[in-house]
């Protein structure tokens, strides 16, 4: 059957019962779930000329599989998220690894006892380790935050190497900010890893979709119960309606197609976007992303080198580390961050977290709450740096709240 794509104008009120926006994992999964356990008629709404948000994929003109916008890895220890997402397509086995180029040295990242060897020669890393050993155990995880807090001169003085080497530039590159005015959590994403294990995760469930996420995408939507429409804007659909003209008034509904829509409408793009940005735009970094196609099987040892001392640039990926493809050619993509400045050329692809910011989101969430069928959901809706694993279960549970109501309409 395939994806039913349609074209918004052609479509009357009463062809669909709820609506969704964007088709990421959050707008997917949601969709799916309303369309199958609830028995509701799903309206997709996607600004993107393609499904799959930024897990798309695609060959590129070599015919190498290439993530577009930038590299995804699926890993989780929720155990409902990965068998949900292995109902749609086989996986294979992968476990990242990302190297630091340390000056032209490779370093295990996270900064584990492998890198210390090679940061600190074998005979001071054996000594440095049992620090940390005695510190903090083994085969434990401790955040440079964390490491830094220490007294001790030797625990001090490993601190400050992977401060210097591992977290600085990068963190300035990344965000504009040095690590201690990131948000603690940011950081602590990669912590230091006392332990032999140089996996990026240590998540039970980790791998990539066999043939890519794209058509995992198309599987998960391919339904007798989901329309999608490319190429439209939730603004051009929405019409919003407040309970008075002040500034700060909430929702009090969202009419479509000129009358209020009293389905679930499940929102997973920017919230200031959907209000013209009326309190000022919520800060995010985007990316730029440059390309290059080799003419030799592999580049990198690794699926991602970061670059934590040198280059302007984050990290490069090598895809078929990641998607396990033969094929003579790769291609290799080099991140570069970017201040979110353009909503109309750039993507919002991670919420900057801070206080302020956070106040600054809720205070467009408080011109919803009130919208009892207004569901924001998603690393942009909600404003947070999920992962795709934590956006396929918060989904699931939404639509675990949401069917009940829809099987009661019909
Ligand atoms: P998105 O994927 O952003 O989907 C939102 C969709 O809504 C988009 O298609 C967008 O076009 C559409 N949309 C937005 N506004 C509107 C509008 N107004 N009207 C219509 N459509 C709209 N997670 C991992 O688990 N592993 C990884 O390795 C990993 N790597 C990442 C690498 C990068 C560079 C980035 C940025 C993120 C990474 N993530 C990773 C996180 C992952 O991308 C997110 O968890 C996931 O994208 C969230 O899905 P979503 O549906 O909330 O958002
Ligand atoms: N980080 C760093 N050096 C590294 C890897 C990560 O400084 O080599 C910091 C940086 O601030 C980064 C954060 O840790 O933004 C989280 O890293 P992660 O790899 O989880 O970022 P993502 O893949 O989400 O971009």
């Amino acid at each position: 059957m395939g994806v039913r794509y349609c074209d918004f104008k052609d479509l009357d009120r009463s062809d669909f019962d709820a609506v969704v926006v964007g088709s990421g994992f959050a707008g997917a999964v949601a969709a799916r779930e309303l369309a199958e356990r609830g028995g509701a008629r799903v309206l997709v709404i996607e600004k993107r000329s393609h499904i799959g948000g930024n897990m798309y994929d695609e060959l590129d003109e070599a015919g190498v599989l290439v993530h577009r916008y930038g590299p995804h890895i699926f890993h989780t220890n929720d155990k409902r998220a990965f068998d949900y997402v292995r109902r749609f397509t086989e996986w294979r086995d992968y476990e990242h690894e990302v190297l630091a180029d340390w000056y032209g040295t490779y370093l295990p990242v996270p900064f584990n006892k492998n890198s210390m060897e090679i940061a600190f020669g074998e005979e001071r890393a054996a000594h440095l380790t049992q620090k940390l050993i005695d510190a903090f155990g083994d085969e434990r995880k401790v955040t440079i935050t964390e490491l830094r807090e220490q007294d001790d001169p030797e625990l001090s003085e490993i601190a400050d190497f992977v401060y210097r080497n591992v977290f600085l530039y990068y963190t300035q590159k990344q965000w504009g900010l040095t690590p201690e005015e990131v948000d603690p959590s940011v950081t602590a994403r990669v912590p230091v890893f006392v332990s032999r294990d140089n996996r990026y995760f240590q998540d039970a469930y980790q791998g990539m979709p066999a043939e890519g996420y794209t058509p995992l995408f198309e599987r998960m939507l391919e339904s007798e119960g989901i329309l999608v429409c490319l190429n439209t804007e939730a603004e051009s659909v929405f019409d919003l309606e407040f309970a008075s003209g002040a500034e700060d008034a909430p929702l009090s509904a969202i009419l479509i197609k000129g009358a209020p829509f009293q389905g679930p409408i499940v929102y997973t793009g920017p919230l200031d976007e959907l209000f013209l940005s009326r309190f000022g735009r919520l800060p995010y970094r985007s990316l730029e992303f440059a390309w290059e196609t080799h003419d030799v099987e592999h580049v990198l040892p690794c699926g991602t080198v970061n670059f934590t001392v040198t280059e302007d640039y984050t990290r490069i990926t090598e895809f078929k580390h990641l998607t396990g493809q033969a094929h003579p050619k790769t291609t290799i993509m080099k991140e570069y961050s970017r201040p979110y400045e353009d909503p109309l050329r750039q993507i919002p692809y991670y919420a900057i977290l801070s206080d302020e910011n956070r106040a600054h989101y809720e205070r467009y969430r408080a011109l919803t709450a009130p919208l009892a069928n207004f569901h924001p959901l998603g690393r942009l809706a909600e404003y947070r740096y999920y992962n795709m694993d934590v956006i396929i279960g918060r989904a699931l549970a939404l639509a675990d709240e949401l069917v009940p109501g829809l099987e009661g309409r019909r």
